[in-house]
């Protein structure tokens, strides 16, 4: 995996974890911490038997200038999660796509036609190409209006929340060890016809989804998107 910083990574211990529990003895699964993304060179060329790399915070935009193919990621998104290295070259991929949206689907009803996703950073662009594809019309919130966010925490008012049965937080706002922060939404308009998503998986109930369970909405936390992106990389690394 490259990123910076990478002191906590869920996927290492995952990976690791999976190379013992299955027996792959000649497998590992390490970590690039990279200041510039240009120091990628060495670790390729110190690396020749990489077959593959995850990409986390804050490359996952930068690298797309570096593939030498970006077929298999949806055509507007301009996010890569992950690489196969095939003869030296990089063929870019996003597994947070089907992360989402097989960790979403199960829980999605008829009354979820509208969508609110809080925070418009690095994760919010896979969450929005998953639910324009089922045809959930989404609105984006931020703190302040840049490109592609369509509302400001300070318009969320009762009418826009009843609309909206589905709210996910792609903001790192309760992320351990902040875990007492939350994003800033009238909580108090939420319903038992909501459904509530935390990409973040540490803690596993963030302050965001105990809230949301208060007023009876269903909830979600992120950790089965980032297993089932995991198990998607393996399979991408593995395959012919
Ligand atoms: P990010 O780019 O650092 O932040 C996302 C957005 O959150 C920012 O662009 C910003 O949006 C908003 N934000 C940041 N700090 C904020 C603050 N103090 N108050 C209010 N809003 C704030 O993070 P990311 O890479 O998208 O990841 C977001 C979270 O998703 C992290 O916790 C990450 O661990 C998690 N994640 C989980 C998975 C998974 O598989 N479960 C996958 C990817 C990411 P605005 O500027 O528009 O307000």
């Amino acid at each position: 995996m490259i990123g910076y910083p990478l002191e906590h990574s869920f996927s290492q211990k995952y990976f690791t974890d999976k190379f013992e529990k299955e027996g792959i003895v000649d497998c590992q699964y390490d970590l690039f911490s990279l200041k510039s993304l240009q120091e990628i060179k060495q670790v390729l060329a110190q690396n020749t038997d990489l077959l593959g790399l995850n990409i986390t915070i804050p490359y996952k935009q930068e690298i797309m200038g570096m593939l030498a193919s970006r077929d298999r990621i949806p055509t507007g998104l301009n996010a890569c999660n992950c690489v196969k290295i095939v003869e030296g070259k990089l063929f870019g991929y996003n597994t947070d796509i089907i992360g989402f949206e097989k960790s979403l689907t199960p829980l999605l009803k008829p009354q979820h036609q509208n969508a609110l996703i809080l925070g418009n950073g690095g994760a919010t662009a896979a969450v929005a190409y998953v639910l324009k594809k089922l045809g959930i019309e989404t609105q984006i919130v931020s703190r302040t209006m840049h490109v592609g966010s369509t509302l400001t925490y300070d318009d969320l008012n009762e009418s826009i929340v009843n609309k909206n049965l589905l709210i996910i937080n792609t903001t790192p706002l309760g992320m351990f060890p902040h875990m007492e922060e939350a994003p800033s939404i009238p909580y108090g308009f939420l319903s038992g016809s909501h459904l509530c998503y935390d990409l973040i998986y540490n803690p596993e109930k963030t302050v965001f989804l105990q809230r949301a369970e208060a007023r009876g909405a269903v909830i979600k936390n992120g950790m089965e998107m980032l297993i089932i992106q995991a198990e998607e990389s393996w399979r991408i690394w593995n395959e012919d």
